[in-house]
């Protein structure tokens, strides 16, 4: 409780009062209930951490290439017609996950669609079932292709030259749609889906000045298994563009790096593609919802390493560069493990040589800190521990957990004599008190067991 206290101090009470506020919803979330590895052990508990900070950016992010928005027709974005953004994207009707590869734009049936930017039609028809009707347009000056797919009808031939702002066709729901609408595609190459469509809100022009938020929700580790750290992120219909998640792990007392993991939507590094999973990281999209105007999305890291306390920084990226960073403090709050198995020998010279398997930091997982040895002549519990029992000077340095252990202990001893020992590890983590042994000679069983 003392370190917690310490921790709410050094965050700052303020913050630390939000980020209860911020996390204690999650922690009962349908998600968290799925995930497996937030149903084991709680080896960390949160201490520490912010909501996030928004970072102001002086100038208007503006694509440089000079598109305009394909239903507008201008440079107004559409932003408030996009029902399903770039990148993770949970679809509750169908209740699958998927890597959405462009911007759902809705509109009624016959909404006119303008060509983005001058080029020449390249494929115009049903290129897929799931696409409907479709027309790519390749533009030799940015050399990258426009899609509009779902489309009603269409107003252009394979190979007609389109200019910027003209008529190629109408909105419709053809293929696979739920709605009217307009999916829209910015690829780097013809047949680019998947790995070569890139977000279209890095290339329509739009207003951006802030950036998503970054909450941590969740710190948690299992003393075998590696921490998880758990994100949210939510978005407003003006900061649709997450880009990059990242995550840095420092240990807590030398602030060394443990490890830096991210994930990248634009370059599809990381991002789980049409699955739940990749790289140990796990992204759960929730659909946007028309009710709260947001778009939220849950990244659990869950293959970090470190097994020790440690501060996790947190940062969301969209793709104007604007960054929110979130930092907090995970306590290691698993002690050495007990150990059952102390053995207390008796040696011709008089000396005592004492046995046992080594706990770790966590359990018997890593090496824990230091020993208490304590002898005494009536067997060892808690209240003879406190009370009567002698601390035994100089105590080995325990050895990586679950190796095995000896220390020899200048005799003589009065009879009979019983040893107990526990564990700390360098965060002050305390074992349970260990068997009570007692010392018997190597060459002959006991006569008499007390
Ligand atoms: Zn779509």
């Amino acid at each position: 409780m003392l370190k917690q206290l310490k921790n709410f101090m050094l965050s700052g009470l303020i913050a630390a009062m939000l980020a209860l506020i911020a996390f204690t919803p999650l922690a009962s979330s349908a998600y968290a209930n799925q995930s497996p590895w937030l149903m084991g052990r709680t080896a960390f508990r949160l201490s520490g951490g912010n909501p996030g900070t928004a970072v102001s950016h002086p100038a208007q992010f503006t694509a440089v290439n000079a598109l305009i928005w394909p239903l507008s027709g201008s440079s107004a974005p559409d932003t408030d017609r996009i029902s399903s953004p770039f990148g993770p994207r949970w679809q509750a009707s169908q209740n699958r996950y998927d890597y959405h590869p462009g911007l759902d734009i809705a509109a009624p049936q016959g909404t006119p669609v303008y060509a983005v930017a001058d080029g020449i039609v390249t494929k115009r028809g049903w290129l897929s079932t799931s696409s409907g009707l479709t027309v790519l347009v390749y533009h030799p000056s940015l050399n990258l292709y426009s899609a509009y797919l779902h489309l009603s009808a269409t107003a252009v031939n394979v190979n007609d030259t389109v200019t910027q702002g003209q008529v190629i066709g109408e909105v419709g729901n053809t293929g696979t749609t739920e709605f009217m609408h307009l999916h829209f595609e910015i690829r780097l190459s013809a047949s680019s889906y998947p790995t070569s469509t890139r977000n279209p809100l890095g290339y329509l022009p739009r207003p951006d000045l802030t950036a998503p938020t970054i909450a941590i929700t969740n710190l948690q580790s299992d003393p075998v298994y590696s921490p998880t750290v758990s994100l949210l992120i939510t978005a407003t219909r003006a900061e649709l563009d997450v880009n990059q998640i990242r995550v840095r792990l420092y240990d807590r007392a030398s602030g060394a790096l443990l490890d830096n993991q991210f994930v990248d939507f634009n370059q599809r590094l990381h991002t789980g593609d049409d699955t739940l999973d990749k790289d140990g990281i796990q992204l759960r999209p929730s659909h946007f919802s028309t009710a709260t105007q947001t778009y939220q999305l849950t990244a659990n890291f869950y293959n970090l390493s470190g097994q020790d306390a440690f501060t996790v920084t947190a940062e969301v990226e969209d793709l104007a560069g604007h960054i929110n960073t979130v930092t907090a403090v995970a306590d290691d709050l698993t002690p050495p493990g007990q150990v059952t198995d102390l053995l207390a020998l008796s040696r011709s010279d008089g000396s005592v040589e004492l046995r046992w398997t080594a706990p770790g930091d966590s359990g018997f997982v890593s090496q824990a800190a230091a020993y208490d040895i304590r002898s005494s002549n009536e067997p060892i519990n808690s209240f003879v521990w406190d009370i009567n029992a002698t601390p035994l000077s100089s105590p080995p340095a325990p050895i990586p957990g679950s190796g095995r252990q000896s220390w020899i202990i200048p005799g003589p001893f009065s009879e009979p004599v019983y040893f107990a020992l526990r564990a700390t590890d360098t965060e002050g983590n305390l074992s349970l008190l260990s068997n009570s042994a007692r010392a018997q000679t190597r060459l002959f069983l006991p006569l008499i067991a007390k």
